[in-house]
């Protein structure tokens, strides 16, 4: 019988865009965003609470932000985890709290709108993996706001139905759990916003970063942006489901006023802006610096004109009054990352050995054998997860089956992973070996009481059986039983035909127990 239910919105959207991508090919992309609806179901006071309800709301949101931070407070809290970059996170931590203290003001009382405040959006510089995501993630966490981060490719990249600026809102709804309130102070971190730039000098020629860069400019000013997106099939469904039921759509919007939006970038190209900006100024002496200075060295006279030349829209840049620095990480900030960040990634993999009950214990000398390794990789602390991933994914392969309980990491290990990965699985094996021992002893005893035979393994046999209990990660009396699983009827026949009342366990036995059984018993019988 046909299914007569009535399809919910997803089971539409998912037939929607299987006839859309059949009739159009595989190119094209939905975006499927569920921020118009919120997660929690919604009841009819929601949509239209009353003052009370609205106060009290406003009264829980105040509590939720806690901000009564002073710059010098928000900057302590960064140095625990963020090494280095200290006039980054002085100029964030200013710029963070201005911008709270502001949100605070205005929750208190919304009559009153200071009209001369600009709102401290960020524009942050750097290279990759020093820190420019982690910083505002912290800040966001402190905070207790909602973060969204999204790379600004994402927007200008061709082939990406329905992508707009729009969307970065509606995301701070859904990490806000539907919390359009709460998403209203937010912050959106929008990385890679160097790849919006126009090309320089001649404007206007790259269309799609340009277009986006208005589009961004538009919600750091200030817009309503409709939660249910005209591109998201899920919120079209809503809409006609609410023409359906209701005979109107239920309109949502959030407020963009309050978010803070910080873009970033490594900018590469800008500083030769700067330097012939510079050396144009000082009569050519600028230029002469330039090789003896790294990009962010550069980056710290940057200009507003330098940006606007380098392809960004003059009211684009305008809005990004806080210019952050963020530097190169030095071979010693990435040892006192492992050592000292709160964060730090050495913590990680000490957590993942310890679920297997091993205790891993880092020296100094391999953390710094490790950042030297890292620096070499040109991707700030990124490096360090890629050097760490190296040495110890085949510890973290073999490790948990051994029984070691004890990990020393020194340099020789992080130079020479293997070598060492051998020595400790050698060590393993020999330990196994002389614990092996007494357990085969007592399987020994055990079959004998069970089975009135002996058994006795020769030395041979006991090694592979250790060595056998280690490869499996399986114990001795496992091994033993699965070796010897059908030897107590056979080993009993033997007896009656022999006498014989006491067997050797050799190798062979434990490498092909059935045939050799089976030739036992043959030879019983040929002696009768
Ligand atoms: P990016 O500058 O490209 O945004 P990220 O902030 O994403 O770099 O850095 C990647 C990771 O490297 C972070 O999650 C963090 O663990 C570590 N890291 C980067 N810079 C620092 C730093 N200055 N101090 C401590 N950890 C850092």
């Amino acid at each position: 019988m046909a299914d007569k239910r009535v399809p919910s919105p997803e089971e539409i959207q998912k037939e929607f865009e299987k006839v859309v991508k059949d009739k159009f090919g595989g190119n094209i992309q939905f975006h499927t965003s569920v921020q118009g609806m919120p997660k929690r179901p919604m009841d009819s006071s929601e949509l239209t609470p009353s003052l009370e309800e609205q106060e009290e709301k406003r009264r829980q949101k105040r509590q939720s932000i806690r901000f009564d931070y002073k710059p010098k407070e928000v900057k302590s809290f960064l140095d625990k985890n963020v090494i280095h970059q200290d006039e980054a996170k002085k100029a964030l931590s200013i710029a963070i709290c201005d911008h709270y203290n502001h949100v605070i003001k205005c929750l208190n009382s919304p009559e009153e709108p200071s009209k001369n405040y600009a709102k401290q959006n960020v524009l942050m510089l750097g290279p990759t993996g020093v820190g420019k995501t982690y910083l505002v993630r912290q800040i966001a966490e402190l905070i207790g706001v909602p973060f969204v981060k999204a790379d600004a490719t994402r927007f200008s990249e061709t082939g990406y139905v329905g992508a707009n600026v729009d969307d970065l809102i509606r995301d701070l709804v859904q990490q806000a759990d539907g919390d359009i309130e709460l998403a209203q102070y937010g912050i959106i971190y929008l990385d890679e916003a160097d790849k919006l730039a126009g090309s320089g000098s001649v404007r206007g020629k790259d269309v799609s970063g340009r277009g986006v860069q208005f589009g961004l400019l538009k919600l750091m000013e200030e817009t309503e942006v409709d939660l249910r997106s005209s591109n998201d099939m899920m919120s079209q469904m809503k809409n006609f489901m609410d023409m359906q039921s209701k005979g109107k759509v239920e309109k949502e919007v959030i407020n963009t006023r309050h978010i803070l939006f910080i873009v970033s970038g490594a900018f590469n190209g800008l500083s030769d802006i700067i330097d012939s900006r510079v050396s144009r100024g000082s009569l050519g002496i600028g230029g002469e610096l330039k090789d003896e200075k790294t990009a962010t060295e550069f980056f710290h006279q940057v200009k507003t004109q330098d940006f606007i030349e380098y392809g960004f829209e003059p009211e684009f840049v305008g809005r990004l009054p806080v210019r952050v620095i963020c530097s190169e990480l030095s071979e010693k900030d990435l040892f006192e990352i492992l050592k000292y960040s709160e964060g730090s990634i050495v913590k990680q993999y000490v957590e993942s050995f310890k679920s297997y009950g091993i205790d891993a214990v880092i020296d100094d000398e391999a953390m710094r054998a490790v950042a030297k390794k890292a620096f070499e990789e040109k991707t700030g602390a990124r490096g360090l997860v890629t050097v760490l991933e190296s040495i110890f994914r085949d510890f973290k392969f073999e490790l948990p089956s051994t029984g070691i309980k004890e990990l020393k990491v020194d340099k020789n290990l992080v130079n020479d992973p293997k070598k060492s990965l051998n020595h400790v699985l050698e060590f393993a094996k020999n330990d196994k070996r002389s614990a092996a021992r007494i357990e085969i002893e007592n399987f020994e005893k055990d079959f004998l009481n069970k089975h009135k035979m002996g058994i006795r393994f020769d030395e041979n046999s006991r090694r592979k059986i250790a060595d056998l209990s280690l490869s499996q990660g399986v114990g001795i009396d496992e091994v033993c039983a699965k070796i010897l699983q059908s030897y107590e009827h056979g080993l009993s026949l033997i007896k009656q035909n022999t006498g014989q009342g006491e067997f050797v366990i050799t190798q062979d036995v434990v490498e092909n127990p059935k045939k050799i059984l089976e030739k036992w018993i043959r030879e019983s019988y040929s002696n009768l």
